[in-house]
């Protein structure tokens, strides 16, 4: 089976009389135990993909299977419940709750799925030891560095077990050297191969961590190239 596999979508944005074509018919597979990512200029139609590939988004024709599940047969509880058992999401922006600790941030996933607040902490702390982030667990956001707020945000998308991760843009508001530490991370979490790892991404400094490379222009997909 195929994390993600995209057939003929398109996605035409209509606000107004202006229309946008941020999917120009793509065709594209994101298979299973690799780190895939995708590649392009900013407005190339990267943050449409992958929400068109959750189902955050419609897409206007075309057909997404995501995990063998056709998106347009599930309703939009059904694509809520599906995000939240199947995905992981990493933005550029850590997005953490600045009123809870690393751990309560880390946790958030399993308790929104009806985990009790103790049980999902914990499995919280475990992976955020994984992470080099044991010393750091009851410290709220603010007291946190760009990098070590980012491992936080790692934690959240890995501690519901999901089947596919989906990071956009994950360094770009890191220094060289922090963001390459995140892309250590994610580059070992994909080596598990019951799992994808889907990374968007426009910081060149990156490209060689992937194993499966798809680049795109103005909404269409230029090339897919496996290692
Ligand atoms: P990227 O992530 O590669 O920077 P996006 O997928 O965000 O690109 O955007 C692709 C194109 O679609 C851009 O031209 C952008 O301006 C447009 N776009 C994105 N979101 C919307 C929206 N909600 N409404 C209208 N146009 C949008
Ligand atoms: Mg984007």
């Amino acid at each position: 089976m195929n994390a993600i596999q995209l057939t003929n979508v398109s996605k035409q944005y209509q606000s107004g009389d202006q229309s946008t074509l941020a999917l120009d018919n793509v065709t594209l597979t994101i298979p299973m135990g690799k780190l895939s990512m995708l590649v392009g200029p900013s407005g190339c139609g990267k943050t449409t993909l992958i929400s068109v590939a959750s189902g955050i988004l419609t897409p206007t024709s075309g057909e997404v299977v995501t995990l063998g599940y056709p998106l347009s047969t599930l309703s939009d509880t059904q694509k809520v419940t599906f995000r939240r058992q199947h995905i992981g999401f990493i933005f550029q922006q850590f997005n953490l709750l600045s009123s809870l600790t690393a751990a309560e941030n880390a946790a958030m996933p399993l308790v929104a799925s009806g985990v009790p607040l103790h049980k999902a902490t914990q499995q919280a702390i475990t992976l955020l030891n994984d992470l080099g982030m044991g010393a750091h667990c009851h410290k709220l956001p603010r007291q946190l560095s760009g990098g070590q707020q980012q491992r936080v945000a790692i934690a959240r998308s890995l501690v519901h077990e999901p089947d596919i991760i989906i990071c956009d843009e994950p360094t770009a508001s890191l220094d060289g050297k922090t963001g390459h530490d995140v892309m250590e991370i994610l580059r070992h979490i994909a080596n598990d191969p019951k799992r994808a790892v889907l990374i968007v991404s426009h910081d060149t400094r990156v490209f060689s961590f992937a194993d499966h490379l798809v680049e795109m222009a103005d909404g269409q997909m230029l090339t897919s190239t496996s290692n």
